[in-house]
């Protein structure tokens, strides 16, 4: 797991609209922070500059040491879960979570194992030579978190990754995220509009309102010392 320090990261699509003003914070190695606030805020803008997959304007992402900017998408050691799964539909649940493994190099007795290990966590060993459309949303979302995880990545990334599904699933893969953290222990950042979400899952909540840091702490300090 590594730290992620922001130091006066800030992003404007277009010049008249800053996004995100200024905001330096540090989320410890191992953490799990939820980053909670209405929707367009900036969570998935805030997520996405983590990722790399968006440029700051201005100031800088540093991941265990390493400005994200700097590093080829393969360096950067973040992975990433999306709301839509975006699961390969032409592969099958096998390929989907061993695909990066392979673009890694992963020899194929190695891919076999890690992708093994991680369905069973997931209880997805009875489903890996099905195809995406042949499974429920919630066996599509393990799958998605499988093939975040499955590269034991340092930094976990999560944008609102429950919202599709419904209640009952939405409880239990909220207790399965939780356990699954205790397992490997990336820093993990989970973006969501969801109250319940923040409270169950977060070591920490960080709470975004239009792009600025509104609050920083506990799930216990926020809401238990109003
Ligand atoms: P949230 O994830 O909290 O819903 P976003 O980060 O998606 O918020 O969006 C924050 C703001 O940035 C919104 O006003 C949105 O319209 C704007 N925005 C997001 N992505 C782009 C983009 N690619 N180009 C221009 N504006 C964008
Ligand atoms: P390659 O594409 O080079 O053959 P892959 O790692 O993608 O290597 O997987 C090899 C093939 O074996 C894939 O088609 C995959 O579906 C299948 N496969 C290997 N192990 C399993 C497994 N435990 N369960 C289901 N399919 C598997």
């Amino acid at each position: 797991a590594a730290d992620i320090n922001l130091a006066g990261v800030t992003k404007a699509y277009d010049p008249q609209t800053i996004v995100i003003p200024p905001i330096d914070v540090e989320l410890k190695a191992g953490e799990f922070t939820v980053v909670l606030g209405p929707s367009g805020c900036g969570k998935s803008t805030l997520l996405q500059m983590i990722a790399g997959l968006e440029r700051v304007s201005a100031g800088k992402i540093v991941i265990g040491g390493r400005e994200v900017q700097d590093l080829e998408p393969k360096q950067r050691g973040c992975a990433m879960v999306f709301q839509n799964y975006a699961l390969y539909p032409h592969m099958t649940v096998f390929e989907n979570m061993a695909y990066s493994l392979k673009v890694a190099g992963l020899a194929k007795v190695e891919r076999a194992e890690r992708v093994a290990g991680v369905a069973k966590m997931l209880g997805l060993s009875d489903c890996l030579s099905r195809k995406p459309g042949q499974l429920s949303g919630g066996q599509r979302q393990r799958v998605a978190i499988g093939r975040a995880i499955v590269r034991e990545p340092g930094v976990l990334l999560f944008d609102e990754p429950l919202s599709n599904l419904d209640a009952q699933l939405r409880h239990d893969m909220r207790v399965e995220l939780a356990e699954l953290h205790r397992r490997i222990g990336a820093t993990t950042v989970f973006v969501t509009h969801d109250q319940m979400e923040a409270m169950t899952l977060a070591d920490r909540i960080l709470i975004l309102n239009r792009g600025r840091i509104e609050q920083f702490d506990t799930p216990k300090a926020i809401y238990h010392h109003p």
